[in-house]
């Protein structure tokens, strides 16, 4: 979305997200054939602030969860990706 206050604004209704965060990522379905994952960002200082983030959680339940995660325990894999999606998008800090 264009800056946070829009992120705010617009999170909620119509795209029913939360908004208490720099970004999110919806998985939504993956059994369905037919389901888009979604990745919500604002724009901040020129730049698409947590797309590095967001995008990490994408190829992660793409390729490593295969979905939303329900094949594993939560506490373990909400660890796991946090920490991948965390050391991948800030690279060198
Ligand atoms: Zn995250």
């Amino acid at each position: 979305m264009k800056n946070k206050d829009h992120y705010h604004r617009y999170g909620n209704y119509p795209f029913r997200i939360d908004t208490n965060n720099g970004g999110i990522y919806i998985e939504g379905n993956s059994n369905n054939p037919n389901n888009q994952p979604r990745i919500f960002v604002y724009m901040k200082d020129n730049n698409i602030h947590n797309f590095g983030h967001e995008i990490v959680h994408y190829l992660d339940g793409k390729y490593n969860k295969y979905g939303d995660a329900n094949m594993f325990p939560s506490e373990e894999i909400t660890w796991w990706s946090e920490g991948l999606a965390e050391y991948i998008s800030h690279g060198k800090k």
